[in-house]
Parts: C-alpha cells; structure tokens; sequence
C-alpha cells in the first residue's frame, strides 16, 4: 500500500465526525488527468450537439428518440465507461464514471435515463450478475444496443423497499420462477429490453431477477404525468404468470436486499454528480443571463441583490462539488487498495462503496439541495423570463425536484446517516465514546483564551474541529438521554444529520482549498478561500441552529443550560465580512459570463 493509501485508510467511514483529515491526501477537482478531461470534453460535445438541441423533443416524448440518443451514447463509449473491459467496456475508475456521471447532469431527461441505464439497470448485474450473465447482458448494455431498467418500487412500497409484495414461486417444472406483481414509477421502462426486478420468493424471500422484455407475462402501464423530467420515461411494469428462467435469478436467493441497498450508496453518490452537473449548468445561464438583462440602465448584475444570489448558488457548488470527489476519491482509493488484496472487482467497489455509506447519503442530500437551491434561485435571477417556459429555468426547476425523492428521500438519507454513525460506533467501527466524553470534560473546563492561530487555514480548521465537537456534544447527550427511544424521535435525528452535513460539506471545502492553495499559491486562490470561508462560516449558524433545536428537545435544567453553553462556544466564529467576499465571487463570475470554479 501506498503512504497515501494508507494515510486515507486511515479515515474510516463516518469517522470524519471524530478524525482531522489531511489536505495533502484529497482529491480535488483541479487534479483531473488529461484521459479525465478528455472524456469531460466528450460528454460536454455530445450534450451540446445531440441533446441540448432537442429538449423541447424530448419532454415532448417524441417516439423513439431517448432510445436513440442512448444509441448514439453508447457508440461514442459512454455508456460502458465503468464497465471492465472483458464485457465490452472500457474499465475506468470511480473518479472518471463521476465526472462522467457530473458532467451528463446537466442533460436534463436524458440524464435522468442515461443514468438509470449505467447506473441501477447495469450495476446490479454488474456487481451481482454470474459469468454467464454477465458474458450475456453486459456487452449489450455497455454498447447501448440494450437499454436498462431497475424495478424496486411498488404502489404501496417506495421507502420500505423490502415490504414489496411481486411474488415469484418456482414452476413444477423447477425452470422458470413465476412472477405475479406490479412495480411503480419505473425510469427507462418505455423503452427498456431488460429490468432488473426484485421479488419476494415464495413470498418472503426478497430476490433479484434479470427480466426480459419479450419473456411472457410482462406488460407495461402508460407513461406518468410527471412535474418535471418529463421525456424520461417512467412507467409501472406488470408481472402476470411472468415466466423467468431460473438461470435469470440474481445473486442468491433470500438476498435481494444487498443487490438493492449496495447498489443504493453509488447511486447516491452518482446522483450527487448528476446534481452538481446540473447545478454547474443553471449557474452559467444565470450569470450571462445576469449580465445582460438590463433594468433601470444597468446590467441585473450590478445589483448586491442579484449579486448575492449569484456567488451564493456558485458557493453551494464549489462545496458539494469539494465533498463530491473527496469522497469518490476515498472509495477509489479503497477499491484499488482491496483489488490489490486479491478480492474481486465484482465486491471490491461495492465493498468500497458500503464503507463510505455514510458519506454516499450527505452527498446525495446536499448535492439534491444544492441543486434545488441554485435552480429556484436561477427563476429569480431570470424573473418574470424565469417562470416562462420558453426560458431554459423553468425546465431546470421542474427537473430538479425529483432528486430529493428518489434513490432514498432525503428523509430517509438524513434518518440513514445517523443510523449508520451510530451502528458503526456500536460495532467498534469508529469510537464515539471516547471523544464525546473528552468534550463533556472540557465543557466543565475554563475556556482556552489564549491567542488564536492566525496562520492560513488555522483559525477554519479550529471551527470545523469545534463543530465536530458540537455535534459529539449534541448526539452523545441526546443517546445518553434517549437511548432506545432515539430512533422514535425523528426531528432531533434530523438536527443532528444536518450538523453532520454541514461538518462534512465544510471540512471538504476546506481540504479543497488548502490543497488548491498547496498547488497554485494563495495570490490565485482569492476567491476560492472567499467561497470557503463564506460557507464555513455560514456553517456555525447553521449547526448552531440545529443543535439549539435538538437541545431543546430533550435536555432541561443544568443539563440544557450546559450544552447550549457549549453550543454557544463551539459555533462560536469572529465576525467576518461575508458581503464584500460574496461581492468578490460575484465579481469573478460576472467577468467569466459562465460557472468558472
Ligand atoms: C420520476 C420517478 C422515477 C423513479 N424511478 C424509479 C426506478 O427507476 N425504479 C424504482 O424502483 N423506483 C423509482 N422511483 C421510485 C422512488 O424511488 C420512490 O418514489 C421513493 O423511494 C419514495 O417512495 P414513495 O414514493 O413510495 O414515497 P413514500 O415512501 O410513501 O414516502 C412519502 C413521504 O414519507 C416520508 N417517509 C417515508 N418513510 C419514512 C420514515 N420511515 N421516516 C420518515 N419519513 C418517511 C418520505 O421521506 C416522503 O417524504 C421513481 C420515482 C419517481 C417519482
């Protein structure tokens, strides 16, 4: 193993909430290779010329030509870019499928089932799939000659996924296993050859099956009428005596539950990059959109208003786009490390990929807000032009509100990142223990009043440490209070996940910009460190919000009046300028008419 390896190992899942990391050891955007650029500028070509060009065609459903674009996708190879080479892929790591995945975001629709098709139709058959299915149906869907869809919802089952009643029962003739159920909202399914469906075997044994179109029984409903993403295909699937051969079973039968939630943690973080690409998009049209609307003589972008509103969507940006390849860089990291180790590329992702759970669903929260955020600000910056859908915001905003929905609500994402701090402490994964009651001490302490650090990057390091401890401080005397009960009382869990994200949303800008800072000297970073200390210190109201509801909740008399003390002193940040930095955002971005970070 590498140093750097094994520096990052270091840093387990959900630890970040108790360990420092090293900005020496993160990737940043500003490190992307040629091969990644190059491919970035191959899916930037192909949306301006082949998808950007019929929006209005696609929404409007017309008759086969999402198919056809997936065709022309994957005949420029960018639909088997994450898919090994022996199965007709081209094999490449994490970070590239990332930034393909990012840049493809701002595709609107077409996103939405490229997405679908490489991401949970392929993955599954991928990471679970046999020699002889993978042989079969890999090189179709890496070359787009077959298009793929992933059924796990039904009508009365979307977050309680496993509650899914499709049954399947093996034939008297022990060669097909029956399937008799209906599935709901499924992207890709208009067009789909292939469906990757989960079923309850025998009625509780939750399984995946590998469905084709044409096997008997399958039908389709007819497409929904959708807020938003509208020429993405989405539709129920029925299942009536379906007949699947059993060599179509994936993975083990009983264990459909690892297929779905496995594959869950790169789709969060996939969704994340579709976000972001998006968000990237919306940020550029609202800049040029800004500087050339004039009102009362002036360019919109001259006004502070409009101006806030600009550097602000570009901060959130920057942010999530920092957490985003932090995090992809980790799980590449680990996968190369275990592939090294000798296990199977098959689990070494996926392996990968669970470690960092956690993380997966921050970012798939922030990078689904973000994006909402920069959306709903873009029809404000484009006005009356905004809610016009000649204009392209009112496209952007209808379709990003499906990301908080699907993959896991946010709801369940933020109820799921607590979860999943919790369990791994209680398995001795990371300990919680031992910091939470070091801060219970030193909030008994006299404060350190000795001179702050004043050395770059010093004095925000020390507010992210003190948020951590805010968030130990919080959640360790919420699960001391609560115990069991904690689980019943979803509105403080969802205080303490927003603390978590916006711990890991600004420790990742900070790492970011302390490497870029490393590689290009501050005197060309001004405006990066603007963004970050706007948003880490934005940060501290933030957590100090969250937690002060949380406090509230469960603790009173001495104990309330501490915490909140403590609270008060670990969100503590000096007064900073945040007008004038974002004036300095704005600035920049005006002058490059476009997203430029
Ligand atoms: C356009 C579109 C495309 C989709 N594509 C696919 C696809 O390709 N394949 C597929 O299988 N599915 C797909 N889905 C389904 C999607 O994943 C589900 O809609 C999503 O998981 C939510 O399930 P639900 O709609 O049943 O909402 P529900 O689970 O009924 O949730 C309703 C509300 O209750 C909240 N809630 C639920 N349980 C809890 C809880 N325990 N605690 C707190 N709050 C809770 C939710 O957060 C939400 O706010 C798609 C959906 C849409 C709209």
């Amino acid at each position: 193993m590498s140093a750097i390896q094994e520096k990052n190992q270091s840093v387990k899942g959900g630890e970040f909430i108790i360990k420092e990391s090293n900005a020496e050891n993160t990737f940043i955007p500003e490190e992307f290779s040629e091969e990644h650029l190059m491919i970035e500028q191959t899916a930037n070509d192909f949306l301006k010329q082949e998808v950007h060009t019929v929006l209005d065609r696609i929404d409007a459903m017309e008759a086969g030509l999402m198919p056809s674009l997936l065709d022309k996708a994957g005949e420029l190879g960018l639909l088997g870019v994450s898919v090994p080479e022996q199965y007709g892929g081209f094999g490449k790591d994490f970070i590239t499928g990332t930034l393909l995945t990012e840049t493809l975001g701002a595709g609107h629709s077409f996103s939405v089932a490229m997405a679908a098709h490489t991401g949970i139709g392929t993955l599954p058959i991928m990471y679970f799939g046999n020699t002889q299915q993978k042989e079969k149906y890999l090189p179709l869907l890496a070359s787009g000659k077959w298009k793929a869809s992933y059924c796990l919802t039904e009508p009365g089952s979307g977050s309680d996924a496993l509650a899914a009643k499709t049954k399947a029962v093996l034939s008297a003739d022990g060669k097909h296993y029956i399937l008799n159920g209906q599935k709901m909202w499924i992207t890709n399914a208009g067009f789909a050859n292939v469906f990757v469906v989960f079923a309850q075997v025998d009625g509780d044994k939750f399984t995946g099956f590998i469905v084709e179109k044409t096997y008997p029984g399958l039908s389709l409903g007819e497409e929904e009428h959708k807020m938003g993403i509208k020429g993405s295909s989405t539709r129920q699937v029925f299942f009536s005596d379906c007949k699947v051969p059993v060599e179509n079973v994936l993975g083990e039968i009983g264990k459909g539950h690892l297929i779905a939630f496995n594959i869950l943690n790169i789709g969060r973080l996939k969704l994340c990059a579709a976000a972001l690409g998006g968000a990237k998009h919306v940020s550029t049209h609202s800049v040029s959109y800004a500087n050339t609307r004039e009102q009362f003589k002036l360019p919109i972008a001259k006004f502070g208003a409009i101006r806030y509103k600009l550097a602000q969507q570009a901060i959130r940006i920057y942010a999530c786009e920092s957490a985003l390849y932090r995090t992809a860089f980790m799980i590449d990291e680990l996968e190369k490390h275990k592939l090294a180790d000798g296990i199977e590329y098959s689990q070494a992702l996926l392996q990968a990929a669970e470690e960092y759970a956690v993380e997966c669903a921050i970012l798939k929260v922030d990078g689904s807000e973000a994006l909402d955020y920069v959306a709903d600000e873009g029809v404000q910056i484009y006005g009356g032009y905004g809610y016009s859908a000649d204009f392209p915001m009112d496209r952007a905003y209808r379709d990003s509100r499906i990301n908080r929905i699907f993959e896991g609500t946010n709801e369940i994402n933020r109820l799921l990142t607590v979860d999943m701090i919790l369990k791994r402490a209680m398995k001795g994964k990371i300990d919680l223990m031992t910091p939470a009651m070091n801060i219970q001490k030193e909030l008994m302490a006299i404060p350190d009043f000795s001179e702050p650090d004043m050395s770059l990057f010093a004095q925000e390091k020390k507010f992210v440490a003190n948020y951590k401890k805010a968030l130990l401080a919080v959640a360790g005397s919420a699960v001391q209070k609560l115990m069991m009960t904690l689980a019943k009382e979803q509105e403080i869990l969802m205080n303490i996940a927003d603390m978590a994200i916006a711990i890991y949303i600004s420790e990742s800008i900070l790492l970011r910009t302390e490497k870029l800072v490393k590689l290009k000297g501050e005197e060309n970073c001004s405006v990066q460190l603007d963004m970050m200390r706007v948003y880490v210190n934005d940060a501290a109201d933030r957590i100090a919000l969250a937690g002060k509801e949380a406090i509230n909740s469960f603790a009173e008399g001495d104990e309330q009046r501490m915490l909140l003390m403590g609270l008060k002193r670990f969100t503590k940040v000096p007064a900073f300028n945040v007008k004038e930095a974002r004036r300095r955002i704005a600035a920049r971005l005006i002058e490059k008419n476009e997203y430029c970070f």
